[in-house]
Order: structure tokens, then C-alpha cells, then sequence
């Protein structure tokens, strides 16, 4: 009887647990408490910025940063229709809208053409999300932005390390958010940290994130805020989890290397990931898209790999196919790639053995699914 592969898995090798039972031992379980502090350095100096600031998980952290920028009801945002819910949410949260643009083949992130023919008098600001890991067309984003007066802000919660241009993303636009949940690339169990330059906008998040108190006057409130805050405990994970940062970004890119020598010869059959120029793919997620065939066939596959004992997840739905943003709008890259494609487990607890039996195995369910492979069939028909 072989193992199951999980699609995801913390890896807790180094003084996460030594810092835990240190606030245990000391009673410092809140969101007072040194770790706070010292994991918020560790995760500004890492990015490349001058502010970090730690939140309980990467939505409210996404919320924020909303809230922070003055997003008003009636705003728009521009963002992917590929992404996690958690991106379209946190703009309705303000009771602004969120504008969907299609994405681009390959990454799936967002298309900087489509960002410029969504932009309208409301435009507030964009999200691009650097899906799976690989970082999306931040230059080009942000000449866009300067040209009309908009925020940026990353949701990098899925790339912890990846770059574009030489410079870690979390500081490629006004803000970033990140997401520490259980399956991302540094986790905290949940958690979510918000990197930025601008100190006045970091000093209002701050401010804001625990209910708006005066920092100058205990228990006044100027403003209404909101319990944000992440706990002395969570950090403790983090500032261990950042300890290790480059063996755990060496140890995806490892994982990449292997999937890529792997599968190189289904490259008939389905579309490897890529890097683009000048960007550098952190691999939270390594995915693979069938080139031919249906939703069904994809789905297929998945069942075939999970009665062989492996894990994996379907692409994002595109946002505009949820009952909450549903959309009668054509985007069609995002229409004839998301439901293609396949998350394939990646995490540092993953051996060379392991990819070869994944890599055997989606051999094997593509062909048995050939039958199923007829015409691509669109969503919408
Ligand atoms: C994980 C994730 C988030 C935030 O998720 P939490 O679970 O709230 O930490 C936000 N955006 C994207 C794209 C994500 O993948």
C-alpha cells in the first residue's frame, strides 16, 4: 500500500516549535509579544520594503489595505476573473465592485490590455494576483496605474519569494498581501501580512487593524477600526518559517526542475509552466493544462490520480462563473484554460520518487481519458 500525496503540506522543520512553547512558557499567547515584531522585520527586510504588517489571515489583510486606501462604495477595482475568491470578496467588502478582465495564456495572470480597456471615471485602483506563483506584468501594470491615478495592490498570498525584475514581489506596487494559510508557500497556520513603502498609509493600517485606538492615547478611538490583529503564537510559526525562506524556495524550484524533466515528454499532451523573462516562479502551486479535451476530461484525469492515491485540485473557476459575480461576458482565455487545468502537488516534503509516480500516473490517466478527448467545449455552450 503506497502513501497518499497531499497536493499541500506545512513543512515545520526548524524553531517554529521551540518559538510556540517560548510563548507558552512565557504567557505571551495574544497579539502583544515579541515574535510580532520580530517576524514583521524579518518579512520587510525579505520583500525589500520599509513596513510589514501582520494580520490573522490574508483576506482581512487584503481588506485592509482596501479599507486603508479609502476605497468607497461605488469604487471600482480591476482584477483577474482567474484568482482566489478571497481577491473579488475583499472589494465587495467596501461595497465598491469589482471589475473582471480576462487573463493571459500560460500563468493565467491578469492581462495588462484588458486592465486598460476596463479602466472607467470610477477606476480606483487594480489587484493583480501573481497566480500560483508566477508574478504578473508588474511593469507594464504599474505604468498603467501612474498614467491614471490608481492604487496597486499585489495580492501576492500564492508567491512568498517570486520576482519580476530583479525585485521580490510585495514590493512592486503601493501595497502587498500575503496569505500564511496552512498550504502556502510560509504559513502560520492562518495569517496574512500587508508590505508596503508608504509610511502613511502603513501607519493607517496599523491603526486600523487594532480597532482604530489612538497610538498615543489608550482606549480613544478616532476612527473605527477592526480586530485584525495576528497572535504572538502565529508569529512564533512565521519567524521560523522565515528562517528557512531560501531552503524552502530552493526546495520548489527543485520540485519544478523535477516536473519539468518528468512530464517533458507529454508535451503533446499538456502545457508545462513557464517562466516569463525577467520574472522568477516561486511554484506554490506547480499546474499543468490538458491541450485538448473537456471540463469532464479534466476531471477525469483528477479522479484517475486520486484512485491512485495522489492529490491534485482544478485551476481557479473563473470568478465570473460564481453565483456571487456571475457574468454573461465572454472572457475567453480564461474560459478555455482554467478548466483544463491541473494543480499537481507541490511541497517541500516531496521526493524525486514521489514526481516520477505522479508523473506516471497522469501519463496513464491521459491516456485512458483519450476517448474523452472530443472537442473542447466551452463553458458558456
Ligand atoms: C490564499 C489566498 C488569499 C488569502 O487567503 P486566506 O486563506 O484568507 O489567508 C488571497 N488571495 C489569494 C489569491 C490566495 O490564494
Amino acid at each position: 500500500m503506497t502513501n497518499r500525496i497531499p497536493v499541500a503540506e506545512p513543512t515545520l522543520s526548524g524553531n517554529e516549535r521551540k518559538y510556540v512553547l517560548d510563548c507558552l512558557d512565557t504567557n505571551w499567547i495574544s497579539s502583544n509579544g515579541k515574535y510580532i515584531g520580530m517576524f514583521e522585520k524579518s518579512f520587510a527586510d525579505f520583500c525589500g520594503v520599509k513596513h510589514a504588517i501582520a494580520c490573522n489571515n490574508g483576506t482581512t489583510s487584503l481588506h485592509l489595505a482596501l479599507v486603508a486606501l479609502g476605497l468607497a462604495p461605488g469604487d471600482e477595482v480591476i482584477i483577474p476573473t482567474v484568482t482566489y475568491i478571497a481577491t473579488a470578496n475583499c472589494v465587495r467588502y467596501c461595497h465598491a465592485t469589482p471589475v473582471l478582465v480576462d487573463v493571459e495564456p500560460g500563468t493565467l495572470n491578469i492581462d495588462p490590455a484588458a486592465i486598460e480597456a476596463a479602466i472607467t471615471p470610477k477606476t480606483r485602483g487594480i489587484i493583480p494576483v501573481h497566480l500560483y506563483g508566477h508574478p504578473a506584468k508588474m511593469d507594464l501594470i504599474r505604468s498603467i496605474a501612474e498614467k491614471h491615478k490608481l492604487f496597486v495592490l499585489e495580492d501576492a498570498a500564492e508567491a512568498h519569494g517570486a520576482t519580476h525584475g530583479g525585485k521580490r514581489v510585495g514590493s512592486l506596487g503601493t501595497v502587498a498581501s500575503f496569505s500564511f494559510f496552512g498550504n502556502k508557500i510560509v504559513t502560520t497556520g492562518e495569517g496574512g501580512m500587508l508590505t508596503t513603502d508608504d509610511d502613511a498609509l502603513a501607519d493607517k493600517m496599523r491603526l486600523l487593524r487594532g480597532q482604530g485606538m489612538d497610538p498615543k492615547r489608550r482606549y480613544w478611538f478616532p476612527v473605527i477600526g477592526y480586530n485584525y490583529r495576528m497572535t504572538n503564537i502565529q508569529a512564533a510559526i512565521g519567524l521560523g518559517q522565515m528562517e528557512q525562506i531560501d531552503e524552502k524556495l530552493s526546495k520548489r524550484r527543485t520540485i519544478g526542475t523535477w516536473y519539468n524533466n518528468e512530464l517533458a515528454h507529454l508535451s503533446e499532451e499538456i502545457e508545462l509552466p513557464y517562466e516569463e523573462t525577467g520574472s522568477r516562479h516561486s511554484y506554490w502551486m506547480y499546474n499543468i493544462f490538458l491541450k485538448t479535451g473537456s471540463e469532464q476530461r479534466r476531471d477525469m484525469v483528477m479522479k484517475i490520480m486520486d484512485q491512485a492515491g495522489i492529490e491534485t485540485r482544478p485551476v481557479f473557476y473563473p470568478m465570473h462563473v460564481m453565483p456571487p459575480y456571475a457574468e454573461t461576458t465572454q472572457y475567453p482565455v480564461a474560459d478555455s484554460w482554467a478548466c483544463r487545468g491541473i494543480n499537481l502537488p507541490t511541497h517541500e516534503g516531496l521526493t524525486e520518487s514521489c514526481i516520477k509516480r505522479i508523473a506516471n500516473h497522469l501519463n496513464q490517466a491521459i491516456r485512458q481519458t483519450s476517448g474523452l478527448d472530443t472537442n473542447f467545449t466551452a463553458r458558456a455552450a
